[in-house]
Parts: C-alpha cells; sequence; structure tokens
C-alpha cells in the first residue's frame, strides 16, 4: 500500500504546532503496518537546507506565477516530495505569516500550488510513487481533493484529516479564476462557503473520507457550538467521517532516552526524575515547595489561558508553582507575564518557543495544566502521560479522549491518570485544582496516578492500523 502524505509543516523539518508532530510521527508508525508513505511538502527555506542530495523529479513552467521543481528526498526516516517554488516559500519568517504578523498575502497560491502537485502525484504522474491513497492535513492541502474530482483524469482515493477546524484557509472569491478549477466547482458542493472560497471546505466537501485526531472532537464538529460553520457539511458527510487518535513518537518523547534532558528516567527508576525536577527549579528560578504546575502552549483564546491568568494569584496562594512557556497572542502574553510577577519565585513565565525547554518541563514538571475551550486531540498532555506529569485539563474533544478523570471510583481501581474539569469556568478550574492539591499532598496516592499516567499507550501503535485499515477501506 503506498499512501501520499500532503502537509504544510513536518516535524523535524519545520513545526509551528501538533500537525508536524503527527505528519512527521505517522509515516515511521505506517512502516510496520506495511505502508509505504511519502510526504509532500512546501520548499521553505528551512526545508531546503536540510535535504542532503536531493533527486530531481518535475519542472513545472509556471506553478501560481513561478517556475518551481518537484523534489525527491529522504530526512532520517522520512520520503520526502518537496516543492521547491522559491516565488512562493523562499522567504523568512514564520512559514504562515510576516514580520507585522499578519497572514502573507498570497497565502490562497502558495497553499493552492502544494494542493494542485499533491492531486498531480495522486494521479500517478511520477512513474516511481504511484499512490493507492491520497492523505492530506488540514486547509493548506485542502484542494487536493477537489483538484482531483475537477482533474478529469481519476485519480487515487482522497482522505483528509482535520487537525483544528478553527483554520479554514477562506478567501475572497477574487482568488477562484486562478485556482484553475471548473467555474462549477464554485458551489456549495464543493469550494463556496458563504460567497468566499474555503479550502478546508473544499477537502470536506471533495474527499472520500474525513477524520479527526479524536473520537469526542468527530462528535463535537458535527455541533454548532463546535463545527466553526461546518457542522452542517459534517453532518450531512458524517457516515464518511471518523475520529482517530494521534499518539506522539515515542522515540523522541522517552525520558530514559531524550537527548535534551540532564538526567534520565523511567517507570523502574524514578530517581533521574527528581534531578530533572531540581534542573527546572533553577531554570525558572522557583523557590520553596509546592506542585510544580506547567504550561506549554501556543498563547491563544483556544487554549484558555486567561482563565489561568485570571486564576494565577489563586493558584499560587493555594501552595503551587508555576512554569509557564509559550507564544502567542500579545494581550494574553502581557496579562500572564503581569500575573507571574506578582509571584517572583513562585510563578515564572517564559515568552517564546523552546523545543529543549519544553522536554525538560515535561520531566521535571508535576502537573500541566491544559484549560482549552477546545482542542482537537492535543498532544503536550500525551508527552506529560509518559514522562510522569499528571495532566489538569478541560473535558474536550482529545483531552476526553486521553485523560481518565482520578475521581474516587477510578483511583480505587487504579486507571486514573489525571483531573478534567467541565463548564470552562474559573470555578470549576480551581476546583480541579483543588481535587489534585488533595491527592499530590497525598503521596502514596500521587505515586499510583504516576505510574498510571506513565503506564498509558500514548504510542501510535493502535492508531496507525486504525489508520492503515481506513486505507484499504478505501483503496477497496
Ligand atoms: P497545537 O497544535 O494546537 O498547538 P498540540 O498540543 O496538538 O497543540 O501540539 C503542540 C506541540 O507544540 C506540542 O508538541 C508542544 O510541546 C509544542 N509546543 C507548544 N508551544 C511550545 C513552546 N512555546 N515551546 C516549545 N514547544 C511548544
Amino acid at each position: 500500500m503506498k499512501v501520499l502524505s500532503v502537509a504544510s509543516e513536518v516535524f523535524p523539518l519545520i513545526k509551528t504546532g501538533g500537525l508536524a508532530d503527527v505528519a512527521g510521527a505517522l509515516p515511521l508508525a505506517l512502516v510496520a503496518q506495511g505502508v509505504e508513505m511519502r510526504t509532500l511538502l512546501p520548499g521553505y527555506p528551512a526545508v531546503i537546507s536540510a535535504l542532503s542530495g536531493p533527486s530531481f523529479v518535475h519542472t513545472f513552467e509556471n506553478l501560481f506565477g513561478g517556475r518551481a521543481h518537484l523534489l525527491a528526498a529522504r530526512h532520517g526516516a522520512l520520503a520526502l516530495f518537496v516543492l521547491d517554488a522559491p516565488h512562493l516559500y523562499n522567504r523568512p519568517g514564520n512559514i504562515y505569516s510576516g514580520a507585522d504578523n499578519l497572514d502573507w498575502a498570497d497565502n490562497a497560491e502558495r497553499f493552492a500550488a502544494l494542493s494542485w502537485v499533491g492531486a498531480w502525484l495522486g494521479r500517478g504522474a511520477v512513474a516511481a510513487f504511484q499512490p493507492d491513497i491520497v492523505h492530506v492535513h488540514d486547509w493548506q492541502a485542502g484542494l487536493t481533493p477537489a483538484y482531483l474530482r475537477f482533474g478529469g483524469e481519476r485519480g487515487a482515493p482522497s482522505l483528509i484529516t482535520i487537525h483544528n477546524i478553527a483554520f479554514q484557509g477562506r478567501f475572497s472569491p477574487a482568488i477562484f479564476p486562478r485556482l484553475g478549477l471548473p467555474d462549477t466547482a464554485f458551489s456549495s458542493e464543493c469550494v463556496e462557503f458563504y460567497g468566499d472560497v474555503s479550502y478546508l471546505k473544499a477537502g470536506l466537501a471533495c474527499s472520500d473520507a474525513i477524520t479527526t485526531v479524536s473520537p469526542s472532537y468527530a462528535r463535537e464538529i458535527m455541533t454548532e457550538a463546535f463545527g466553526m460553520g461546518l457542522d452542517g457539511l459534517l453532518r450531512h458527510r458524517g457516515a464518511h467521517l471518523s475520529g482517530i487518535l494521534n499518539g506522539i513518537d515515542t522515540t523522541i518523547w522517552d525520558p530514559a532516552a531524550d537527548e535534551h534532558l540532564p538526567h534520565h528516567f523511567s517507570q523502574r527508576k524514578m530517581s533521574g526524575r527528581a534531578a530533572c525536577r531540581a534542573a527546572l527549579e533553577s531554570r525558572f528560578g522557583l523557590l520553596g515547595t509546592g506542585p510544580i504546575v506547567t504550561v506549554i502552549s501556543r498563547l491563544t483564546h483556544q487554549k484558555g489561558l486567561d482563565l489561568l491568568a485570571e486564576s494565577l494569584d489563586e493558584l499560587v496562594s493555594l501552595g503551587c508553582r508555576l512554569a509557564l512557556l509559550g507564544s502567542g497572542e500579545r494581550t494574553l502574553e502581557e496579562s500572564l507575564k503581569n500575573a507571574s510577577l506578582r509571584h517572583p519565585g513562585r510563578a515564572s513565565v517564559v515568552l517564546g518557543y523552546d523545543e529543549p525547554l519544553a522536554h525538560l518541563m515535561q520531566a521535571g514538571g508535576d502537573v500541566i495544566l491544559i484549560p482549552s475551550r477546545f482542542e482537537p486531540c492535543g498532544l503536550t498532555q500525551l508527552c506529560a502521560l509518559r514522562y510522569g506529569t499528571i495532566p489538569v485539563v478541560s473535558r474536550v474533544g482529545g483531552l476526553n479522549d486521553t485523560i481518565i478523570d482520578a475521581n474516587e471510583a477510578a483511583l480505587q481501581s487504579g486507571v486514573g491518570t489525571g483531573f478534567q474539569f467541565t463548564g470552562f469556568s474559573r470555578h470549576e478550574f480551581i476546583d480541579a485544582i483543588r481535587r489534585m492539591l488533595e491527592i499530590y499532598n497525598n503521596p502514596d496516592v500521587w505515586k499510583i496516578l504516576v505510574r498510571n499516567a506513565m503506564k498509558s499507550d500514548v504510542s501510535w501503535s493502535r492508531s496507525s492500523g486504525r489508520y492503515a485499515a481506513l486505507y484499504q477501506t478505501l483503496a477497496a
């Protein structure tokens, strides 16, 4: 079984969020299922410079306004097609936005080009890799199923995975004539969305199947409260929509061998964890005692950290210490930073993106806080489980599917792995913190919780089997 994956970011080459982690880990996990996956991604500067000895596959004389080359390369165990289109991708900074924090003005062309080449490959244009399935990710690759449907010659069946329905790739209808789709594609059956063009909508309407990254999120996005305008279409396509949980790459996230850690540990030998905790205290300047509550997150409305900014004084007065790493919306960055300055030695905020520090926080923290308003799957809680950091989460999406609330019954049957709260209010949130503290102050029970967490299967093994089964169904 050959599968072409089309994604706008792939770890470790380029990453802004969980999509990259998934696009980078899934191909490796699928090997054991007999699936050969190749990934098409844009040739951003970071990607081009990381390739060693790419081979030339094809030249497109005019791909959305310029000349482009398709390259084939390997990076570690990943097999890649890289779209080297300097007029679209060769620019500094963030892959989606400029230094002014605004989206690149030509994002519509940049990701139409990626999608167009995805469909071209999906129709078997390259003899050396003719895919049985085209698996595309998020709005950036959302036009691929539309190009496959309207491209004349029939291509491979397509599957789209929604990593976050909040990002829809919505553009003015003025872009439509430039997409190279027939006029009939500008309809509610394809790319048209309330008079605009929506790349995600096109992918959802034209693909053969839809997945999202947890079963709970699959149910949620069919409701008005979570569907962000696409719930009607998703209900209509409900028979073709399913949720498959993300896993994490357990070789990268391995507390017994993690290259970013000063000390290693495992379920059987936990002493290195205490040493990581001490390193974390010193890195964040935390003093005294009390659980270290960590946050590793994009700072956006979705992640609900305004609730933390509001509750920080209470959190500290209850005896918690806070170590936060994140970046995002300016106002949220400021309110969290200001709140932490009121509690020197007890709360500390690092603004920025820092992969090694994220690893140390997972290894040295006691608790990780994820109060998301919605969460398609979430990866940080999976890493936390593996490292024995206890998640306190809102009961939404993948957080609901991956964390077992440590209520009385769950503790008695030895299955609790964290704390959930519902309702997204300060009251519910603090209530979960109080429940956490009660158990934290009972070290024997806390140890059981940590053991349960570390025993959780957060690998790709089950989910890669589910993807492989879905590919088989689609190919048949
Ligand atoms: P999302 O994709 O919505 O941002 P996920 O939980 O699915 O959230 O994935 C986030 C990934 O990015 C995780 O691997 C997390 O460790 C990482 N991450 C988020 N913020 C930072 C940061 N400031 N520094 C380092 N890693 C971060």
